[in-house]
């Protein structure tokens, strides 16, 4: 696994920014922070990928590059994963994109849910990288469902998982469940609460980024 926090960069003022509980009522800069971080995780992950020789011609002449030789998609939860994946697609900017929509379905239990999905857009993705986004990594099992539910478009060649802030048992969760896929993550926080919310962790990222639902 992958996190960000744990080497001093930029991030860690990004990841502040997110959690403050006054900055983070401005959804643009909100917003605006979850998409640098996917600018970082792209730029992280694209050292894992495979690249070739490519020449570029100059002016002056010829000089010898190397290109990344895959084919990425990146896939996202609507709706608290688009700034995430707008960073990612800042950087990976001929991926190709799919978009999943999920939500926690209610249960007699009030506390319980399972994750609803009614909504998928994608490319074929078999052979190609995939990359899944969603800002908060709570208990794994939305990504979990997205993961397979991307199944039936192919099987990638490779799955990395980013995320801006996981809880550590959503982290053990993955690990355990989805050990072929590499997590990148902004943080790691110990607690959840009884419903589920990551403890500090920073709120309703869907409702701070795009305003509240009923
Ligand atoms: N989704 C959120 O927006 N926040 C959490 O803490 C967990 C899931």
């Amino acid at each position: 696994m992958f996190v960000l926090t744990e080497n001093n960069s930029l991030a860690n003022r990004f990841l502040a920014e997110l959690r403050d509980k006054e900055t983070q009522q401005n959804a643009m800069r909100f917003r605006n922070n979850l998409e640098r971080l996917g600018e970082i995780f792209a730029y992280e992950i694209s050292k894992t990928l495979s690249f070739q020789k490519q020449d570029v011609e100059t002016q002056l002449g010829i000089k010898g590059t190397y290109q990344i030789s895959q084919d990425v998609v990146l896939v996202t939860i609507l709706r608290a994963g688009l700034p995430l994946h707008q960073g990612l697609l800042n950087f990976f900017d001929t991926a190709e994109n799919a978009f999943i929509g999920a939500y926690r379905g209610k249960h007699d239990d009030k506390e319980a849910f399972e994750i609803e999905m009614d909504y998928i857009t994608s490319p074929d993705i078999h052979g190609k990288v995939l990359v899944i986004s969603d800002p908060m990594l709570a208990t794994g099992k939305s990504i979990e469902k997205a993961y397979h539910a991307m199944l039936r478009y192919g099987v990638p060649a490779k799955t990395h998982i980013v995320s801006a802030i996981a809880s550590r048992r959503g982290v053990r969760f993955i690990q355990a469940r989805l050990p072929q896929c590499r997590l990148w993550v902004g943080d790691v926080d110990e607690e959840m609460n009884s419903k589920s919310y990551i403890v500090p962790g920073l709120g309703d990222a869907g409702d701070l980024a795009f305003g509240g639902k009923v």
